[in-house]
Protein backbone atom coordinates (compact mmCIF):
# COMPACT_ATOMS: atom_id res chain seq x y z
CA UNK A 1 0.00 0.00 0.00
CA UNK A 2 2.82 2.50 0.57
CA UNK A 3 3.01 2.91 -3.49
CA UNK A 4 0.17 3.24 -3.82
CA UNK A 5 0.06 5.69 -1.36
CA UNK A 6 2.81 7.63 -2.92
CA UNK A 7 1.69 7.07 -6.45
CA UNK A 8 -2.04 9.03 -4.93
CA UNK A 9 0.19 11.99 -3.59
CA UNK A 10 2.53 12.25 -7.07
CA UNK A 11 -0.47 12.83 -8.62
CA UNK A 12 -2.48 14.81 -6.21
CA UNK A 13 -5.64 13.14 -6.99
CA UNK A 14 -8.82 14.09 -5.25
CA UNK A 15 -11.22 11.19 -6.27
CA UNK A 16 -11.75 8.72 -2.46
CA UNK A 17 -8.91 6.62 -1.81
CA UNK A 18 -9.54 3.32 -2.99
CA UNK A 19 -8.15 -0.29 -1.58
CA UNK A 20 -5.72 -2.81 -2.70
CA UNK A 21 -6.82 -6.25 -3.89
CA UNK A 22 -4.36 -8.88 -3.10
CA UNK A 23 -4.21 -12.55 -5.43
CA UNK A 24 -6.32 -15.40 -4.60
CA UNK A 25 -4.14 -18.67 -3.80
CA UNK A 26 -5.31 -21.75 -1.96
CA UNK A 27 -7.76 -20.35 -0.56
CA UNK A 28 -6.01 -17.09 1.17
CA UNK A 29 -5.94 -13.35 -0.18
CA UNK A 30 -1.84 -12.74 -0.76
CA UNK A 31 -0.09 -9.99 -2.07
CA UNK A 32 2.65 -10.45 -4.71
CA UNK A 33 5.84 -11.85 -3.65
CA UNK A 34 7.66 -9.12 -5.14
CA UNK A 35 5.54 -6.54 -3.62
CA UNK A 36 4.68 -4.89 -6.70
CA UNK A 37 1.50 -3.58 -7.37
CA UNK A 38 0.37 -1.59 -10.24
CA UNK A 39 -2.53 1.00 -10.57
CA UNK A 40 -5.93 0.17 -11.93
CA UNK A 41 -7.38 3.66 -13.13
CA UNK A 42 -10.71 5.07 -14.63
CA UNK A 43 -10.53 6.00 -17.92
CA UNK A 44 -13.29 8.49 -18.37
CA UNK A 45 -11.60 10.35 -14.98
CA UNK A 46 -7.96 9.49 -14.73
CA UNK A 47 -7.53 11.20 -11.33
CA UNK A 48 -9.73 8.25 -10.27
CA UNK A 49 -7.51 4.77 -9.30
CA UNK A 50 -9.86 2.20 -8.88
CA UNK A 51 -7.83 -0.04 -6.96
CA UNK A 52 -4.15 -1.44 -6.72
CA UNK A 53 -3.54 -4.62 -8.11
CA UNK A 54 -0.54 -7.48 -7.37
CA UNK A 55 1.75 -6.89 -10.15
CA UNK A 56 2.63 -10.66 -10.06
CA UNK A 57 5.25 -13.01 -11.70
CA UNK A 58 5.84 -15.95 -12.36
CA UNK A 59 6.78 -17.12 -8.80
CA UNK A 60 2.72 -16.52 -7.64
CA UNK A 61 1.41 -18.11 -10.88
CA UNK A 62 3.77 -21.15 -9.71
CA UNK A 63 2.27 -21.30 -6.23
CA UNK A 64 -1.39 -20.48 -7.94
CA UNK A 65 -1.07 -23.44 -9.95
CA UNK A 66 0.45 -25.86 -7.69
CA UNK A 67 -2.35 -25.01 -5.52
CA UNK A 68 -4.89 -25.79 -7.91
CA UNK A 69 -2.69 -29.17 -9.01
CA UNK A 70 -2.82 -30.05 -5.68
CA UNK A 71 -6.69 -29.02 -4.46
CA UNK A 72 -8.05 -30.48 -8.25
CA UNK A 73 -8.53 -34.17 -7.32
CA UNK A 74 -11.09 -33.72 -4.30
CA UNK A 75 -12.49 -31.56 -6.15
CA UNK A 76 -13.08 -33.94 -9.09
CA UNK A 77 -14.67 -36.31 -6.94
CA UNK A 78 -17.58 -33.60 -5.44
CA UNK A 79 -20.45 -35.33 -7.42
CA UNK A 80 -20.98 -32.87 -10.19
CA UNK A 81 -24.44 -31.51 -9.17
CA UNK A 82 -22.67 -30.39 -5.92
CA UNK A 83 -19.94 -28.72 -7.57
CA UNK A 84 -22.86 -26.29 -9.12
CA UNK A 85 -24.35 -25.89 -5.50
CA UNK A 86 -21.39 -23.30 -5.13
CA UNK A 87 -22.45 -21.49 -8.55
CA UNK A 88 -25.27 -21.36 -7.83
CA UNK A 89 -24.61 -19.85 -4.04
CA UNK A 90 -21.84 -17.37 -5.92
CA UNK A 91 -24.60 -16.21 -8.19
CA UNK A 92 -27.13 -15.45 -5.62
CA UNK A 93 -24.24 -12.98 -3.39
CA UNK A 94 -23.42 -11.30 -6.50
CA UNK A 95 -27.09 -10.82 -7.44
CA UNK A 96 -27.52 -9.08 -4.14
CA UNK A 97 -24.71 -7.06 -4.99
CA UNK A 98 -25.42 -5.97 -8.62
CA UNK A 99 -25.74 -2.02 -8.59
CA UNK A 100 -22.27 -1.79 -6.44
CA UNK A 101 -20.32 -4.53 -9.22
CA UNK A 102 -22.03 -2.48 -12.07
CA UNK A 103 -20.85 0.36 -10.84
CA UNK A 104 -17.56 -0.54 -10.11
CA UNK A 105 -17.23 -2.30 -14.01
CA UNK A 106 -17.66 1.26 -15.22
CA UNK A 107 -15.20 3.20 -13.56
CA UNK A 108 -12.83 0.37 -14.91
CA UNK A 109 -13.45 -0.18 -17.94
CA UNK A 110 -15.83 2.67 -18.58
CA UNK A 111 -18.62 1.34 -20.27
CA UNK A 112 -22.62 2.62 -19.31
CA UNK A 113 -23.89 1.66 -16.54
CA UNK A 114 -26.52 0.08 -17.78
CA UNK A 115 -24.32 -2.17 -20.14
CA UNK A 116 -21.86 -2.87 -16.74
CA UNK A 117 -25.19 -3.63 -15.09
CA UNK A 118 -26.27 -5.42 -17.68
CA UNK A 119 -22.99 -7.10 -17.77
CA UNK A 120 -22.75 -8.24 -14.33
CA UNK A 121 -26.40 -9.74 -14.70
CA UNK A 122 -25.24 -11.81 -17.13
CA UNK A 123 -22.40 -13.21 -15.22
CA UNK A 124 -24.60 -14.25 -13.03
CA UNK A 125 -26.80 -15.72 -15.20
CA UNK A 126 -23.92 -17.69 -16.73
CA UNK A 127 -23.41 -19.34 -13.26
CA UNK A 128 -26.77 -20.28 -12.86
CA UNK A 129 -26.79 -21.96 -15.98
CA UNK A 130 -23.58 -24.05 -15.73
CA UNK A 131 -24.67 -24.49 -11.77
CA UNK A 132 -27.59 -26.42 -13.88
CA UNK A 133 -25.01 -28.18 -15.84
CA UNK A 134 -23.47 -30.22 -12.60
CA UNK A 135 -26.98 -32.28 -12.82
CA UNK A 136 -26.58 -31.93 -16.61
CA UNK A 137 -23.57 -33.10 -17.86
CA UNK A 138 -24.77 -36.88 -19.74
CA UNK A 139 -22.68 -38.83 -21.30
CA UNK A 140 -23.32 -41.33 -24.36
CA UNK A 141 -24.49 -45.12 -24.92
CA UNK A 142 -23.38 -46.39 -28.06
CA UNK A 143 -24.59 -48.92 -29.73
CA UNK A 144 -21.86 -51.61 -29.87
CA UNK A 145 -21.21 -54.17 -32.69
CA UNK A 146 -20.09 -56.82 -30.71
CA UNK A 147 -22.30 -58.74 -28.25
CA UNK A 148 -21.99 -58.27 -24.83
CA UNK A 149 -19.53 -55.38 -25.32
CA UNK A 150 -20.93 -52.18 -23.66
CA UNK A 151 -19.75 -48.77 -25.16
CA UNK A 152 -20.45 -45.69 -23.47
CA UNK A 153 -18.65 -42.41 -22.91
CA UNK A 154 -17.53 -40.99 -19.21
CA UNK A 155 -16.91 -37.08 -19.08
CA UNK A 156 -13.67 -36.52 -17.07
CA UNK A 157 -12.18 -33.38 -15.88
CA UNK A 158 -8.67 -32.25 -17.32
CA UNK A 159 -7.09 -31.14 -14.35
CA UNK A 160 -5.55 -27.58 -13.81
CA UNK A 161 -7.07 -25.22 -16.23
CA UNK A 162 -5.67 -21.62 -17.22
CA UNK A 163 -8.02 -18.94 -18.04
CA UNK A 164 -6.46 -15.45 -19.46
CA UNK A 165 -8.98 -12.96 -20.11
CA UNK A 166 -9.51 -9.14 -21.91
CA UNK A 167 -10.60 -5.75 -20.26
CA UNK A 168 -13.86 -5.50 -22.83
CA UNK A 169 -16.02 -7.87 -21.01
CA UNK A 170 -14.04 -8.21 -17.48
CA UNK A 171 -16.98 -9.46 -16.06
CA UNK A 172 -19.07 -11.90 -18.37
CA UNK A 173 -15.38 -13.51 -20.01
CA UNK A 174 -14.05 -14.97 -16.74
CA UNK A 175 -17.61 -16.13 -15.62
CA UNK A 176 -17.91 -18.18 -18.93
CA UNK A 177 -14.66 -19.43 -18.66
CA UNK A 178 -14.51 -20.13 -14.92
CA UNK A 179 -17.83 -21.54 -14.52
CA UNK A 180 -17.95 -24.39 -17.25
CA UNK A 181 -14.07 -25.32 -16.09
CA UNK A 182 -14.88 -25.55 -12.14
CA UNK A 183 -18.56 -27.77 -12.41
CA UNK A 184 -17.02 -29.92 -14.40
CA UNK A 185 -14.17 -31.11 -11.91
CA UNK A 186 -11.05 -28.59 -12.70
CA UNK A 187 -9.30 -26.45 -10.61
CA UNK A 188 -8.71 -23.18 -12.24
CA UNK A 189 -6.01 -20.29 -12.48
CA UNK A 190 -7.56 -17.01 -13.82
CA UNK A 191 -5.05 -14.03 -14.87
CA UNK A 192 -7.68 -10.98 -15.43
CA UNK A 193 -6.48 -8.07 -18.00
CA UNK A 194 -4.81 -5.77 -16.18
CA UNK A 195 -6.58 -2.73 -17.43
CA UNK A 196 -9.84 -3.97 -15.25
CA UNK A 197 -9.01 -6.75 -13.27
CA UNK A 198 -11.76 -5.81 -10.44
CA UNK A 199 -14.53 -7.08 -12.01
CA UNK A 200 -12.72 -10.95 -11.76
CA UNK A 201 -11.81 -10.25 -8.52
CA UNK A 202 -15.52 -10.03 -7.35
CA UNK A 203 -16.51 -13.24 -8.66
CA UNK A 204 -13.89 -14.79 -7.32
CA UNK A 205 -14.53 -12.86 -3.91
CA UNK A 206 -18.02 -14.13 -4.24
CA UNK A 207 -17.09 -18.03 -5.25
CA UNK A 208 -14.80 -17.73 -2.09
CA UNK A 209 -17.88 -16.40 0.13
CA UNK A 210 -20.03 -19.40 -1.60
CA UNK A 211 -17.39 -21.58 0.10
CA UNK A 212 -15.27 -22.89 -2.49
CA UNK A 213 -12.62 -25.54 -1.20
CA UNK A 214 -9.25 -23.68 -0.90
CA UNK A 215 -6.91 -24.23 -4.37
CA UNK A 216 -9.76 -24.86 -6.80
CA UNK A 217 -10.41 -21.53 -7.99
CA UNK A 218 -6.92 -19.24 -7.60
CA UNK A 219 -6.64 -15.41 -9.08
CA UNK A 220 -3.32 -13.84 -10.23
CA UNK A 221 -3.04 -10.32 -11.52
CA UNK A 222 -0.24 -8.79 -13.18
CA UNK A 223 0.71 -8.27 -16.76
CA UNK A 224 0.44 -10.63 -19.76
CA UNK A 225 4.40 -10.70 -20.26
CA UNK A 226 5.11 -11.83 -16.89
CA UNK A 227 1.81 -13.59 -15.35
CA UNK A 228 0.07 -14.65 -18.40
CA UNK A 229 2.70 -15.97 -20.35
CA UNK A 230 4.03 -18.17 -17.14
CA UNK A 231 0.22 -19.35 -16.59
CA UNK A 232 0.23 -20.43 -20.36
CA UNK A 233 3.95 -22.07 -19.61
CA UNK A 234 2.86 -23.78 -16.70
CA UNK A 235 3.73 -27.20 -15.91
CA UNK A 236 0.28 -28.45 -14.37
CA UNK A 237 -1.63 -26.50 -17.03
CA UNK A 238 -3.89 -29.05 -19.04
CA UNK A 239 -6.23 -26.62 -20.85
CA UNK A 240 -5.64 -22.54 -21.55
CA UNK A 241 -8.69 -21.03 -22.67
CA UNK A 242 -7.81 -17.40 -23.89
CA UNK A 243 -9.76 -14.55 -24.85
CA UNK A 244 -8.02 -11.48 -26.42
CA UNK A 245 -5.91 -9.38 -29.37
CA UNK A 246 -4.95 -12.18 -32.38
CA UNK A 247 -1.36 -11.33 -32.07
CA UNK A 248 -1.46 -12.59 -28.41
CA UNK A 249 -3.68 -15.91 -29.04
CA UNK A 250 -1.39 -16.51 -32.19
CA UNK A 251 2.08 -16.30 -30.07
CA UNK A 252 0.20 -18.97 -27.64
CA UNK A 253 -1.11 -21.47 -30.30
CA UNK A 254 2.89 -21.42 -31.27
CA UNK A 255 3.37 -21.65 -28.10
CA UNK A 256 1.70 -24.62 -26.62
CA UNK A 257 0.70 -26.37 -30.07
CA UNK A 258 3.72 -28.52 -29.43
CA UNK A 259 2.95 -29.62 -26.04
CA UNK A 260 -0.52 -30.52 -27.11
CA UNK A 261 -2.64 -29.12 -24.14
CA UNK A 262 -5.87 -28.01 -24.78
CA UNK A 263 -6.22 -24.81 -26.27
CA UNK A 264 -8.91 -22.14 -26.65
CA UNK A 265 -8.77 -19.03 -28.25
CA UNK A 266 -11.54 -16.19 -28.47
CA UNK A 267 -9.85 -13.49 -30.40
CA UNK A 268 -10.94 -10.56 -32.58
CA UNK A 269 -13.21 -9.16 -35.53
CA UNK A 270 -14.04 -7.11 -38.55
CA UNK A 271 -17.83 -7.73 -38.58
CA UNK A 272 -20.18 -6.66 -41.23
CA UNK A 273 -23.55 -5.70 -40.61
CA UNK A 274 -25.62 -5.87 -44.31
CA UNK A 275 -28.03 -3.54 -44.88
CA UNK A 276 -30.34 -4.54 -48.10
CA UNK A 277 -32.75 -2.81 -50.45
CA UNK A 278 -36.09 -3.87 -48.36
CA UNK A 279 -35.02 -2.67 -44.68
CA UNK A 280 -36.54 -0.59 -42.82
CA UNK A 281 -34.24 2.29 -42.58
CA UNK A 282 -35.18 3.77 -39.57
CA UNK A 283 -34.47 -0.02 -37.80
CA UNK A 284 -30.66 -0.38 -40.08
CA UNK A 285 -29.78 2.95 -38.77
CA UNK A 286 -30.49 1.96 -35.18
CA UNK A 287 -28.68 -1.30 -35.10
CA UNK A 288 -26.07 0.02 -37.53
CA UNK A 289 -25.40 2.63 -34.24
CA UNK A 290 -25.43 0.13 -31.67
CA UNK A 291 -23.33 -2.27 -33.25
CA UNK A 292 -20.77 0.23 -34.12
CA UNK A 293 -20.89 2.96 -30.85
CA UNK A 294 -21.66 0.86 -28.26
CA UNK A 295 -19.33 0.21 -25.91
CA UNK A 296 -17.41 2.55 -27.38
CA UNK A 297 -17.10 -0.01 -30.30
CA UNK A 298 -14.70 -2.08 -28.05
CA UNK A 299 -16.31 -5.19 -28.27
CA UNK A 300 -15.09 -8.31 -30.14
CA UNK A 301 -18.57 -8.25 -32.03
CA UNK A 302 -19.02 -4.84 -32.77
CA UNK A 303 -20.33 -4.23 -36.52
CA UNK A 304 -17.30 -1.99 -38.13
CA UNK A 305 -18.24 -2.18 -41.86
CA UNK A 306 -21.80 -1.16 -42.72
CA UNK A 307 -22.65 -2.73 -45.88
CA UNK A 308 -25.11 -1.26 -47.61
CA UNK A 309 -27.05 -1.60 -50.87
CA UNK A 310 -26.51 1.20 -53.02
CA UNK A 311 -30.05 1.85 -53.75
CA UNK A 312 -30.69 2.74 -50.24
CA UNK A 313 -27.11 3.85 -49.46
CA UNK A 314 -28.15 7.94 -49.21
CA UNK A 315 -31.39 7.78 -46.85
CA UNK A 316 -29.84 5.34 -44.81
CA UNK A 317 -26.21 7.15 -44.39
CA UNK A 318 -28.27 10.24 -43.60
CA UNK A 319 -30.62 8.79 -40.54
CA UNK A 320 -27.19 6.97 -39.36
CA UNK A 321 -25.61 10.65 -39.03
CA UNK A 322 -28.46 12.20 -37.63
CA UNK A 323 -28.31 9.31 -34.78
CA UNK A 324 -24.64 9.31 -34.29
CA UNK A 325 -24.56 12.92 -33.72
CA UNK A 326 -27.43 12.91 -31.21
CA UNK A 327 -25.37 10.57 -28.89
CA UNK A 328 -24.16 11.99 -25.63
CA UNK A 329 -20.85 10.82 -24.71
CA UNK A 330 -19.62 11.25 -20.98
CA UNK A 331 -18.61 9.35 -18.00
CA UNK A 332 -20.38 6.16 -17.90
CA UNK A 333 -21.83 7.09 -14.79
CA UNK A 334 -23.68 9.30 -15.70
CA UNK A 335 -27.69 9.45 -16.69
CA UNK A 336 -28.09 10.03 -20.49
CA UNK A 337 -24.85 9.15 -21.30
CA UNK A 338 -24.75 6.75 -24.21
CA UNK A 339 -20.56 6.66 -24.87
CA UNK A 340 -18.15 6.24 -22.60
CA UNK A 341 -14.06 6.62 -23.40
CA UNK A 342 -12.02 4.61 -24.95
CA UNK A 343 -10.31 2.09 -21.95
CA UNK A 344 -6.57 3.61 -21.70
CA UNK A 345 -4.21 6.10 -23.48
CA UNK A 346 -3.42 3.42 -25.70
CA UNK A 347 -6.49 2.71 -27.47
CA UNK A 348 -7.30 6.15 -27.88
CA UNK A 349 -4.43 6.49 -29.93
CA UNK A 350 -4.64 3.45 -31.95
CA UNK A 351 -8.54 4.89 -32.55
CA UNK A 352 -6.79 7.83 -34.11
CA UNK A 353 -4.13 6.76 -35.49
CA UNK A 354 -6.36 4.80 -37.51
CA UNK A 355 -8.81 8.09 -37.98
CA UNK A 356 -5.97 9.30 -40.06
CA UNK A 357 -5.12 6.02 -42.03
CA UNK A 358 -8.62 6.18 -43.11
CA UNK A 359 -8.33 9.88 -44.46
CA UNK A 360 -5.15 9.19 -46.16
CA UNK A 361 -6.69 6.11 -47.90
CA UNK A 362 -8.85 8.32 -49.41
CA UNK A 363 -12.02 7.16 -47.15
CA UNK A 364 -14.66 10.38 -46.59
CA UNK A 365 -15.02 11.55 -43.18
CA UNK A 366 -18.69 12.08 -42.77
CA UNK A 367 -18.61 12.84 -38.89
CA UNK A 368 -16.23 12.70 -35.86
CA UNK A 369 -12.69 11.93 -35.93
CA UNK A 370 -11.66 13.69 -33.22
CA UNK A 371 -10.88 13.06 -29.65
CA UNK A 372 -12.72 15.51 -27.04
CA UNK A 373 -11.19 17.79 -24.80
CA UNK A 374 -12.58 20.47 -22.49
CA UNK A 375 -14.04 20.50 -18.97
CA UNK A 376 -14.58 16.83 -17.80
CA UNK A 377 -13.01 15.94 -20.92
CA UNK A 378 -9.51 16.51 -20.38
CA UNK A 379 -9.56 13.76 -17.76
CA UNK A 380 -10.23 11.06 -19.89
CA UNK A 381 -10.32 9.47 -23.02
CA UNK A 382 -13.03 10.36 -25.22
CA UNK A 383 -13.24 10.42 -28.60
CA UNK A 384 -16.12 11.31 -31.47
CA UNK A 385 -18.22 8.67 -33.18
CA UNK A 386 -16.50 8.25 -36.40
CA UNK A 387 -18.11 7.56 -39.40
CA UNK A 388 -16.28 6.92 -42.70
CA UNK A 389 -18.04 6.31 -46.59
CA UNK A 390 -16.42 5.30 -49.87
CA UNK A 391 -14.54 2.76 -47.99
CA UNK A 392 -13.43 -0.09 -49.97
CA UNK A 393 -11.96 -3.79 -49.69
CA UNK A 394 -8.45 -3.17 -49.94
CA UNK A 395 -8.15 -0.29 -47.22
CA UNK A 396 -6.61 -0.82 -44.02
CA UNK A 397 -9.85 0.50 -42.25
CA UNK A 398 -12.08 -2.39 -43.86
CA UNK A 399 -9.18 -4.97 -42.90
CA UNK A 400 -7.98 -4.48 -39.77
CA UNK A 401 -9.80 -4.00 -36.11
CA UNK A 402 -9.29 -1.11 -35.11
CA UNK A 403 -11.62 -2.11 -31.71
CA UNK A 404 -12.75 1.56 -31.28
CA UNK A 405 -15.96 3.74 -32.48
CA UNK A 406 -15.20 3.92 -35.92
CA UNK A 407 -17.57 2.46 -38.52
CA UNK A 408 -16.72 1.94 -42.35
CA UNK A 409 -18.90 2.70 -44.57
CA UNK A 410 -19.08 0.12 -48.35
CA UNK A 411 -21.03 0.35 -50.43
CA UNK A 412 -22.46 -2.61 -52.53
CA UNK A 413 -24.33 -3.58 -56.17
CA UNK A 414 -26.82 -6.10 -54.62
CA UNK A 415 -27.13 -8.76 -52.49
CA UNK A 416 -24.31 -11.23 -53.58
CA UNK A 417 -22.04 -8.19 -54.02
CA UNK A 418 -22.31 -7.78 -50.48
CA UNK A 419 -21.77 -11.01 -49.94
CA UNK A 420 -18.41 -10.67 -51.28
CA UNK A 421 -17.49 -7.91 -49.51
CA UNK A 422 -18.83 -9.11 -46.41
CA UNK A 423 -16.41 -12.03 -46.48
CA UNK A 424 -13.32 -9.82 -48.38
CA UNK A 425 -11.33 -10.28 -44.83
CA UNK A 426 -9.10 -12.30 -43.01
CA UNK A 427 -11.36 -12.43 -39.58
CA UNK A 428 -14.63 -14.31 -39.28
CA UNK A 429 -15.97 -13.72 -35.90
CA UNK A 430 -19.94 -12.32 -36.40
CA UNK A 431 -21.63 -11.09 -39.09
CA UNK A 432 -25.39 -9.51 -39.17
CA UNK A 433 -28.00 -8.36 -42.00
CA UNK A 434 -31.11 -6.29 -42.12
CA UNK A 435 -33.35 -7.46 -44.52
CA UNK A 436 -37.36 -8.17 -44.52
CA UNK A 437 -36.61 -11.24 -47.17
CA UNK A 438 -36.30 -14.02 -45.00
CA UNK A 439 -34.42 -15.74 -48.40
CA UNK A 440 -31.91 -13.61 -48.28
CA UNK A 441 -31.54 -13.76 -44.41
CA UNK A 442 -31.06 -17.59 -44.76
CA UNK A 443 -28.59 -17.51 -47.72
CA UNK A 444 -26.81 -14.84 -45.71
CA UNK A 445 -26.41 -17.03 -42.70
CA UNK A 446 -25.54 -20.41 -44.99
CA UNK A 447 -23.68 -18.18 -47.48
CA UNK A 448 -20.44 -20.81 -48.37
CA UNK A 449 -17.75 -17.84 -49.48
CA UNK A 450 -15.89 -18.68 -52.66
CA UNK A 451 -12.37 -17.82 -53.10
CA UNK A 452 -11.42 -17.20 -56.73
P1 LIG B 1 -4.80 -8.75 -25.37
O1 LIG B 1 -3.90 -7.59 -25.33
O2 LIG B 1 -4.48 -9.88 -26.29
O3 LIG B 1 -4.90 -9.29 -23.87
C1 LIG B 1 -5.75 -10.34 -23.50
C2 LIG B 1 -5.19 -11.01 -22.27
O4 LIG B 1 -3.94 -11.63 -22.59
C3 LIG B 1 -4.88 -10.03 -21.12
O5 LIG B 1 -5.13 -10.65 -19.89
C4 LIG B 1 -3.38 -9.79 -21.31
O6 LIG B 1 -2.73 -9.35 -20.14
C5 LIG B 1 -2.93 -11.18 -21.70
N1 LIG B 1 -1.63 -11.25 -22.39
C6 LIG B 1 -0.99 -10.27 -23.07
N2 LIG B 1 0.20 -10.73 -23.53
C7 LIG B 1 0.31 -12.02 -23.13
C8 LIG B 1 1.30 -13.04 -23.29
N3 LIG B 1 2.44 -12.80 -23.95
N4 LIG B 1 1.07 -14.27 -22.76
C9 LIG B 1 -0.09 -14.53 -22.10
N5 LIG B 1 -1.05 -13.59 -21.89
C10 LIG B 1 -0.86 -12.35 -22.42
O7 LIG B 1 -6.30 -8.32 -25.69
P2 LIG B 1 -7.14 -7.14 -25.02
O8 LIG B 1 -6.63 -5.84 -25.53
O9 LIG B 1 -7.23 -7.35 -23.54
O10 LIG B 1 -8.61 -7.42 -25.59
C11 LIG B 1 -9.04 -6.94 -26.81
C12 LIG B 1 -9.04 -8.05 -27.85
O11 LIG B 1 -9.83 -9.15 -27.39
C13 LIG B 1 -9.67 -7.61 -29.17
O12 LIG B 1 -8.88 -8.08 -30.24
C14 LIG B 1 -11.03 -8.31 -29.15
O13 LIG B 1 -11.58 -8.55 -30.43
C15 LIG B 1 -10.71 -9.59 -28.42
N6 LIG B 1 -11.92 -10.21 -27.85
C16 LIG B 1 -12.42 -11.34 -28.43
C17 LIG B 1 -13.59 -11.93 -27.92
C18 LIG B 1 -14.17 -13.17 -28.54
O14 LIG B 1 -15.03 -13.79 -27.94
N7 LIG B 1 -13.73 -13.57 -29.73
C19 LIG B 1 -14.23 -11.34 -26.83
C20 LIG B 1 -13.69 -10.17 -26.28
C21 LIG B 1 -12.53 -9.62 -26.79
P3 LIG B 1 -2.60 -7.75 -19.86
O15 LIG B 1 -3.97 -7.25 -19.72
O16 LIG B 1 -1.82 -7.69 -18.62
O17 LIG B 1 -1.89 -7.17 -21.06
Amino acid sequence: MAAFRKWRLERGAGEPMSEGFNNYIAGEWVPARNGKTFANINPANTDEVVGLFQASGPEDVEAASDAAAKAQPAWAAVPAPRRGEYLFKAAEILEGRLAKLGEEMTREEGKTLSEAKGEVKRAINIFRYFGGEGARSFSYQIPSERENVFCYTVRKPLGVVGLVTPWNFPSAIPAWKMAPALVTGNAVVIKPASLAPLSAYRLVEALHEAGIPAGVLNYVTGSGGAAGNALAENRHVRALSFTGSCEVGKRLHEKLGGRRIRLQLEMGGKNPTVVLRDADLDYAADILVNGAFFSTGQKCTASSRAIIEKAIAEPLIEKLLAKTKKLKIGNGLEAGVDMGPAVDAAQLETDLKYIEIGKQEGARLLCGGKRLGGGAYDKGYFIEPTIFAGVTSEMRIAQEEIFGPVLAVMAANDFEDAMLVANSVKFGLSASIVSKDLTRVHQFIYWIPCRA
